[in-house]
């Protein structure tokens, strides 16, 4: 962004007396006093366990050209006391902080040339976002939002990153409570929406209108002329996406009738899988960074998203064969006699489902393990999600099982019900993994590993992949 003290202070409605200074253009915002650069301007968040009002004066310190703040952040002794330029460090006071950085992020919205992608759904949402990205770059600069930062601070903060001279912007919006998709999407106010699925996840916070309802709200803030882009393959979501939106188009992995349609052809290399794409009339192959039968949807989703926004059919082919997959989301790679699927980023119902069905058929007769975590956020639903998982899991007939976290009663019960015969073993930390592994026999197949952040899987995973 490109804006002085002066706008920034419009923009969001804030109380200040910034004087000459309000001439300056900060070279960024920041909430992390420690990631703080100089010439950033400093907005004090407070959290569920830290209180940014504690560290504006570490801000100030580390060269913040200002500070936002709800509160008068520091006395005016320890003000004459900081290292600052003369005159103090102009400060922006406003009510609500995370609400005064969305506002100054839709404002930078308004102004900017790019044309705007939203993205949402209950799985998939980084690896769209980070795919669609990389093939639209073969057009266009592209902004998108840094990792996984998708709530009312990274949507906002990712969107003030961007200079707005880019041509396109691709950014997801992620959810856990009723009001998160209003809070995020009027202020990203997308050209186009797109809502890649719907599953259970964080239905804890989402309570009993049903994810669909709330994902799909994405819709009515598409900004005029604007157009979404749904699954066609989940009912409830048809139904309210059509309640939100009158410019749509649907895509498929199932119904040959839909304009945009994908389909998995076979695997290309270890880490590649071929797919079919029909959009519209045309129809053609391309090499994807993803194997399975799942990934279809976010191939069509991708290559609907760049079709809609006038990319021919080689660019897509050239972005899709050089995209690289987000880190830790279904990543493939061998390591002597054994392909291991790194799938630690997280899991709900929907993501493990696909991803359990997808080892099944990788591994082709090979002996399957399993190493997978809790899902967590689920609520009222976890005991019945997790025997369900359990019956999925014996469904690809596992030759080892290994848990990590709560609700293993419910995944032992839903394994033993599934026709499931072996013994669920716990572990606690990679050490214990790795012994527990090396008292078996298994030495080469397919492992997969999946389950919920919180369970921090990727230590199982370098360790496994580091050997004894
Ligand atoms: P978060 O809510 O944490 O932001 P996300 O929606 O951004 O998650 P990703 O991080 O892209 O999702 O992917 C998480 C996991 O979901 C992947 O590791 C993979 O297992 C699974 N996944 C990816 N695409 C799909 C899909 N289309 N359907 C089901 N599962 C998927
Ligand atoms: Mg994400």
């Amino acid at each position: 962004m490109k804006l002085t003290l002066n706008d920034i202070q419009d923009a969001m409605g804030a109380i200040g007396f910034l004087g000459d200074a309000g001439e300056t253009v900060p070279t960024g915002v920041q909430t992390d006093s420690r990631m703080l650069q100089k010439g950033e301007l400093f907005f004090c968040i407070s959290g569920e366990r830290f209180d940014g009002h504690t560290f504006a004066r570490a801000a100030v310190e580390r060269g913040a050209c200002g500070v936002v703040a709800e509160r008068p952040p520091f006395s005016a002794d320890e003000m004459c006391g900081m290292e600052c330029d003369e005159g103090g460090v102009p400060l922006l006071m406003v009510r609500d902080s995370v609400q005064a950085l969305g506002r100054l992020a839709a404002y930078h919205r308004q102004k900017a040339k790019a044309a705007v992608v939203g993205v949402t759904g209950t799985a998939g949402k980084t690896t769209v976002k980070e795919m669609l990205a990389q093939v639209l770059s073969v057009r266009g600069e592209t902004a998108r939002n840094h990792l996984n930062l998708n709530n009312q601070i990274g949507l906002p903060v990712s969107m003030l990153a961007a200079t707005g001279e880019e041509r396109f912007w691709v950014m997801e919006a992620g959810i856990s409570e009723p009001r998160d998709m209003d809070e995020l999407a009027s202020v990203l106010r997308p050209d186009l929406g797109i809502v890649l699925n719907v599953g259970a996840g964080h239905t804890q916070g989402l309570g009993d209108k049903g994810v669909a309802h709330y994902k799909a709200k994405l819709l009515s803030y598409i900004a005029p002329g604007g157009v979404g882009l749904v699954s066609a393959d989940y009912p409830d979501l048809v139904r309210e996406a059509r309640s939100n939106c009158a410019e749509l188009r649907f895509f498929s992995i199932r119904d040959a009738s839909c304009m945009y349609r994908a389909e998995y052809a076979g695997p290309q290399s270890a880490t590649q899988g071929r797919y079919r794409v029909w959009l519209d009339k045309k129809e053609f192959e391309l090499v994807a960074p993803f194997r399975g039968a799942f990934a279809a949807e976010n191939v069509i989703a991708v290559a609907a998203a760049a079709d809609i926004l006038g990319l021919s059919t080689q660019e897509i082919i050239t972005g899709f064969a050089q995209a690289r997959l987000p880190e830790k989301r279904f990543c493939c790679q061998q390591r002597d006699r054994w392909l291991v699927i790194d799938d630690s980023y997280n899991a709900n119902p929907l993501s493990a489902l696909r991803m359990l069905e997808t080892a099944h058929e990788m591994a082709a007769g090979q002996p399957l393990m399993l190493v997978m975590g809790e899902m967590l956020e689920l609520g009222d639903e976890a005991e019945k999600a997790h025997r369900d998982l359990g019956i999925v899991m014996a469904r690809t007939a596992p030759a080892a099982v290994y848990w990590k976290g709560g609700h293993a009663d419910e995944v032992r019960a839903g394994l033993t019900e599934g026709g499931w015969q072996g013994e669920l073993q716990l572990v606690h930390t990679p050490e214990e993994f790795i012994n527990r592994f090396m008292e078996s026999t298994l030495r080469a197949g397919l492992v997969l590993f999946k389950g919920s952040r919180g369970n921090r899987l990727e230590r199982l995973v370098e360790a496994f992949c580091a050997g004894p």
